[in-house]
């Protein structure tokens, strides 16, 4: 009876992000989690496939980061960030050591927080050089940056903004490389330098003393696990740089070892002018983000001129509790190379997932480190999207046998046919396996 209320009172007074209730599905109420695996107030444990993009990375019901929490609360709970703290200058610094020593360290909540902040020191920094018309940011279709309304703005996802128009003005997009479905008679290479002149393109008709900024994911993650040639995002670089425009880098997702590096850009030869940073930085065990810097742009905000402040408080950013987390975080990371595992877990997912590439629907497997997209297609010829059934049984199977995926897509075009695989990056090689047989299971009863 207890259990029941428990779902009716949430039912009656919680509303959930994206979706209300549907008339037939109950919501899951998770009570517990133990390294990948989540149990609800029933007791059906599952494991979370998909707790990646919520980055989750060192696992469920770390004792050491409760501790960690716990101490700092209790020590000191609460300094704004126009003063300091101990954890914050130790995390400052463990962060520039990780970055190669580059960037000063600009503390917030959210990854929709990072960016914000990102946006405004892009337009202000131009301003203060005397670059007073440059206030655009060009980003891509696909991409998620955030919910607030700059953030949104920059989100390049029809679907999660059509309905709070007008947004934020200033904001372009261009389509990102999509290796899948590149046209047929050009290389992956040839097509992948196309795209990044896209943009080009895009600075030069949008007047290029009017672009501030271009905001990207070293790879989009939540828009389709889609995987750039190393030529595309360097030559983004170069193009900016060749304009004056900044680059930043959006790591809410793939920093902190996701895709097989620290950093998701270590991939590229590439330094960004600021690199945004949030859940991750703590496995989302408290809010906590970072807009990293380069010292060179913090120094023309340094004088003491009223008029070069940055003006932008955030009460809880940089809380000491979070920064104290995100410090015991990395050490976990670093003393179980969670890194490297990530590369060798991904390997072992991959592989296992390869001979479902002869399933009829199944378009495209892909993947990088422990971020893995399986394309869903109703003709392999035509490479039509996966329709919403097809996709929504495969998700539902799996849930069935104790294994929780994602899907997400071209939300643009209106399809959501990528499920997406992204565990711990502390999983065990029989939580990978799992996975892989509970998706072979699935995949082969759904054959037709
Ligand atoms: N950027 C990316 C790439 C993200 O995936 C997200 C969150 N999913 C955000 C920004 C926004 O982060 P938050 O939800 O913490 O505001």
């Amino acid at each position: 009876l207890q259990k029941q209320s428990l779902v009716e009172k949430d039912r009656q007074n919680v509303w959930h992000h994206i979706s209300p209730y549907s008339k037939e599905s109950s919501p899951m109420i998770v009570e517990e989690g133990k390294g990948s695996w989540i149990t609800d107030h029933e007791g059906n444990r599952y494991l979370d496939g998909m707790s990646g993009l919520w980055c989750v990375n060192v696992g469920y019901g770390r004792e050491e980061l409760a501790q960690a929490a716990y101490e700092q609360v209790k020590k000191m709970a609460y300094t704004p960030m126009t003063q300091s703290h101990v954890p914050a200058i130790q995390l400052a610094e463990k962060l520039n050591e990780m970055l190669d020593d580059e960037y000063m360290i600009f503390y917030s909540n959210s990854g929709s927080d990072a960016n914000e902040v990102a946006f405004k020191i892009a337009r202000q920094y131009h301003q203060q050089n005397g670059d007073t018309n440059r206030y655009k940011i060009l980003s891509r279709y696909r991409a998620y940056h955030g919910s607030s309304m700059g953030a949104l703005s920059a989100t390049g996802q029809a679907l999660r903004k059509y309905k709070y128009e007008p947004l934020s003005s200033g904001f372009l997009h261009v389509a990102p490389p999509d290796n899948y479905r590149k046209p047929e008679g050009i290389s992956v290479e040839q097509y992948n330098l196309q795209k990044a002149k896209e943009i080009e393109e895009t600075i030069i008709w949008e007047q290029k003393e009017t672009i501030a900024a271009v905001i990207m994911e070293p790879l989009i993650t939540g828009g389709g696990v889609l995987i750039p040639d190393p030529v595309y995002v360097e030559e983004v670089e170069r193009i900016c740089k060749r304009h004056g425009v900044l680059l930043i880098i959006d790591e809410v997702i793939c920093g902190f070892g996701r895709t097989g590096k620290s950093f998701g850009h270590k991939h590229f030869n590439i330094k960004p002018d600021m690199i945004t940073m949030a859940k991750g930085l703590t496995s989302a065990y408290l809010p906590l983000s970072v807009t990293a810097v380069r010292k060179d742009i913090y120094e023309s905000f340094k004088s003491n001129e009223d008029n070069s402040h940055f003006r932008h408080v955030n009460t809880f950013g940089g809380n000491p509790a979070a920064c104290a987390v995100a410090l015991k975080n990395i050490e976990i990371m670093e003393r179980e190379n969670l890194v490297d595992r990530s590369v060798e877990l991904g390997e072992r997912l991959l592989n296992g997932l390869d001979e479902l590439k002869d399933y009829g629907y199944v378009g495209d497997i892909r993947g990088v480190g422990l971020i893995a997209g399986i394309e869903i297609v109703e003709d392999k010829l035509t490479k039509e999207p996966g329709s919403k059934e097809r996709v929504g049984k495969l998700i539902a199977d799996c849930k069935d046998r104790g294994l929780i995926i994602g899907k997400n897509g071209d939300t643009v075009a209106g399809y959501n046919n990528i499920l997406t695989l992204s565990p711990p990056l502390s999983s065990t090689d029989e939580d990978i396996d799992f996975i892989i047989s509970v998706l072979r299971k699935v995949f082969s009863e759904n054959e037709a």
